[in-house]
């Protein structure tokens, strides 16, 4: 034990509660506690006494400090005969909120209550020099009588009640308060709930008129479609007798034209002719852009596929500084619609033809990664990356760009794509200006 003695007595007969109540309120005070803590501590000490006294027996009080740590008051109140520890802890149950720590302990020597009070930490130092001043004013305590006590008691009660009104007064101040900030605090959501709805509200407008707006949009080019279709479906048949009229005209069973007569003839049916080519690239496109046009999906034999572009573009190399290479493909079929693989293929091989002065076209196919790849790569005029793009929207032509032979209506490419689309694929392009462009085509190899 290293707790430090300050003084002892003994309890015998009911006076001596008030004496030991007195010198716990001394002993409370010299070490340091609060006027509050002073009334508790002996308090406490009075009750406890009282309790131990009713059983008859003589209680030893012992005063003591335990330095270590955060100085502590220790008391001790002892008596012989055990076995009343769970009784008596019964009935110190509510003295015990007057101190830090209550234990009741039945020992080999009888029952012992031990209470303990941390001292605050503003507490004067209790040097050894302080303790033994301590011990001294505590021997020469004088005990008062018990009317003396009872004034004591009065007095403390009179300041604990004051304290009370005190403290009320307090708390109903608080509470105001607490309540003017609560109506602040409910006045504020008030106010952000209706911020949010108002909010709310504006972003659901906006939603609602981007519906609006994106549904004119999808109508806007649905119609632009229909438009398309109809008005080239529409030119299809007098371009067409344009053509065979002009062909007529030019026929050995005709009249015999003029040389003048037979030109313009000539000039009228190219110009018709192109103009066709225009009509039926607008309405492909256009189906395609509707959605009316449906894969007819099957076994497509590549190397039978090649083998017939070949033949059909060889007459398309009118250079002899270009050469078409069709490589053997290294992928046997792929499923597919023939048709419409077999158009973009063509129109990249022919784009390709258009674009390259010397050099080579190549046309490729080869698996990867579960896919099939087309490749068509040329020696050509080559694309700006910037424009890499751009070459795929309607009716777009690189700015400059001169076919080396034939024209163009700038709707194969965005068409091609459409269409490798339509077959679950994409196409796309890289290029180098001056050295060439490869197109590549990219497939699943079962549909
Ligand atoms: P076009 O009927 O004009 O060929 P496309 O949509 O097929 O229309 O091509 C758009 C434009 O892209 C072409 O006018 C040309 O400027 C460019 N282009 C397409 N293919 C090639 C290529 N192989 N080499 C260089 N330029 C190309």
């Amino acid at each position: 034990m290293t707790a430090e003695p300050l003084m002892r007595m003994r309890l015998r007969v009911e006076q001596d509660i008030f004496v030991v109540r007195q010198l716990g309120r001394e002993v409370a005070r010299a070490v340091g506690l609060e006027s509050q803590d002073q009334t508790r501590m002996a308090t406490a000490l009075s009750e406890v006494g009282r309790v131990l006294l009713a059983s008859g027996r003589d209680t030893d009080v012992a005063f003591s400090i335990e330095p270590i740590g955060v100085p502590t008051l220790l008391v001790t109140m002892a008596q012989p005969g055990a076995g009343t520890a769970i009784r008596l802890a019964g009935q110190l149950q509510l003295v015990g909120r007057l101190v830090d720590t209550m234990e009741v302990d039945d020992g080999s020597s009888g029952t012992v209550v031990r209470m303990a009070r941390r001292l605050p930490s503003g507490a004067p130092r209790l040097t050894p020099d302080r303790m033994d001043e301590i011990r001294d004013g505590l021997t020469q305590h004088v005990p008062g009588t018990p009317l003396d006590e009872l004034a004591v008691q009065n007095q403390q009660l009179i300041t604990a009640l004051d304290e009370v009104r005190a403290q009320r007064d307090d708390l109903a101040r608080l509470n105001a308060e607490l309540e003017e900030t609560n109506r602040g605090v409910m006045a504020l959501y008030n106010q952000l709930s209706q911020e949010l709805e108002e909010t709310n509200r504006g972003v659901v407008a906006l939603y609602a008129e981007l519906d609006e707006k994106s549904a004119q949009l999808r109508a806007a080019s649905e119609a632009k479609s229909r438009f398309l279709a109809n008005v080239s479906h529409e030119l299809r048949a007098p371009v067409t007798a344009i053509i065979g009229l002009g062909r007529l005209l030019t026929d050995s069973g005709s009249d015999e034209l003029t040389s003048e007569q037979a030109r313009q003839v000539d000039l009228i049916r190219t110009s018709a002719s192109d103009l066709l080519t225009l009509v039926n690239d607008l309405l492909d496109l256009a189906k395609a852009e509707a959605g009316r046009i449906e894969p007819n999906w099957s076994e497509v034999d590549l190397k039978a596929m090649f083998g017939q572009l070949r033949g059909t573009l060889r007459p398309m190399v009118t250079r002899p500084e270009v050469e078409l290479v069709v490589d053997e493909p290294t992928l046997p079929v792929l499923r597919s619609d023939e048709v419409l693989l077999a158009q973009v293929l063509r129109n990249l091989l022919t784009n390709a033809l258009k674009f390259t002065e010397t050099g080579s076209v190549r046309l490729s196919v080869r698996p990867i990664d579960g896919d099939a790849e087309f490749v068509v790569a040329d020696t050509g005029t080559g694309i700006p990356p910037e424009l890499q793009e751009r070459i795929f929207e309607e009716f777009y032509q690189v700015p400059g760009s001169k076919p080396v032979s034939g024209k163009g209506t700038g709707l194969g490419l965005p068409y091609a794509r459409r269409l490798a689309g339509i077959l679950g694929g994409g196409l796309r392009v890289d290029s180098a200006p001056g050295e060439g462009s490869t197109f590549t085509l990219r497939l699943p190899i079962t549909s």
